[in-house]
């Protein structure tokens, strides 16, 4: 069996299926609840943005996610 270790919150997925259970995004690999929370985390600041800029886009998902993986969740400003 494989497993796989999400890089943010470190939990185990089981026979992970690459863009389905399971993400990677640069050198860091993340599971479905963590790829769901960097969607959402993106997605609320983007909604200010104009215009939208993927350049700018890349650089937010790479800063969210490194503070992810440093504090072990991502973090969801609301
Ligand atoms: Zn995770």
């Amino acid at each position: 069996m494989e497993v796989n270790y999400c890089d943010v919150c470190k939990k185990a997925v089981e026979n992970p299926i690459p863009t389905r259970t399971f993400f990677r995004v640069a050198d860091i690999d993340i599971c479905e609840s963590c790829k769901d929370d960097l969607d959402v985390a993106i997605k609320h600041t983007v909604r200010g943005k104009q215009p939208f800029d993927f350049g700018w886009y890349d650089e937010y998902s790479m800063k969210v996610l490194r503070e992810g993986v440093q504090k072990g969740k991502i973090l969801l400003k609301r």
